[in-house]
């Protein structure tokens, strides 16, 4: 498993870590029981990522990307 601050690209998956700061969540992840793996979908710029996950889209940047705590995006599989 990958994880940092390598630069994501279209076909890359990510996951998004349980959040473990609160026993009650309401984020889009846990409102929608989400399995919080992704694709990498679009890519606007070097700072904004789409990705797909099982219960819809989500945007995020690059400074999630690794980051401590809620939202920490990792990179789990690099696309082709
Ligand atoms: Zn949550």
């Amino acid at each position: 498993m990958k994880i940092g601050n390598n630069f994501l690209k279209i076909g890359d998956m990510v996951w998004v870590p349980e959040c473990i700061e609160y026993k009650i969540c309401a984020c889009f992840f846990c409102l929608n029981g989400s399995n919080r793996v992704g694709l990498v979908t679009h890519v606007d710029s070097e700072s904004t990522f789409t990705a797909w996950f099982d219960i819809g889209k989500w945007d995020f940047s690059r400074e999630d990307i690794g980051r401590d705590g809620i939202f920490g995006v990792e990179i789990i599989s690099e696309g082709w």
